[in-house]
């Protein structure tokens, strides 16, 4: 889990987009869902939750937006010119970005802790089998809920 108060730096394959990270991390998860691997080219992606406030961006990402499984709009961030993926912004919650956890200048910072939309992950692609693994989204819990603005009035 990236660690609070500390920075993290990232960016695209062709080093037009930066970012800066400041932890900590909401969540760090596997995502299976087919449209993750469909905008990814792989079985899965790996994931870092933060507020947008703790996202510091460094050039122009290009956006494809597209419908969420929860019939929400999800928007993918990523580079014009070498398409490496950045991170995701959706409807649910709106403050809340997903870091796309291979574009860290050292992606080995993130230790994911479960398994999410399981029921759409393909037979190849295999898990540490001490994660969690949930059929569709993991529950957050309180503290999650609250950092992310959840449960609000
Ligand atoms: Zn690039
Ligand atoms: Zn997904």
């Amino acid at each position: 889990m990236l660690k609070e108060g500390q920075i993290y730096e990232g960016g695209c394959l062709c080093g037009d987009i930066r970012y800066r990270l400041t932890g900590p991390s909401l969540f760090e998860t596997q995502c299976c869902c087919r449209d993750c691997q469909l905008a990814t080219g792989t079985g899965h992606t790996t994931i870092v939750g933060v507020d947008r406030s703790q996202l510091k961006v460094d050039g122009e990402p290009k956006i494809y937006t597209s419908e969420g499984d929860s019939g929400g709009w999800v928007s993918r961030h990523f580079c014009g010119k070498c398409g490496g993926r950045l991170y995701t912004s959706g409807s649910m919650p709106g403050n809340v970005v997903m870091i796309q956890a291979g574009s860290l200048d050292n992606p080995s910072a993130v230790t994911p802790q479960n398994v999410i939309y399981a029921k759409e992950a393909v037979s190849w692609d295999h898990f540490d089998p001490e994660l969690e693994v949930f059929e569709l989204y993991a529950p957050f819990d309180d503290a999650t809920r609250a950092a992310m603005g959840l449960d609000k009035d």
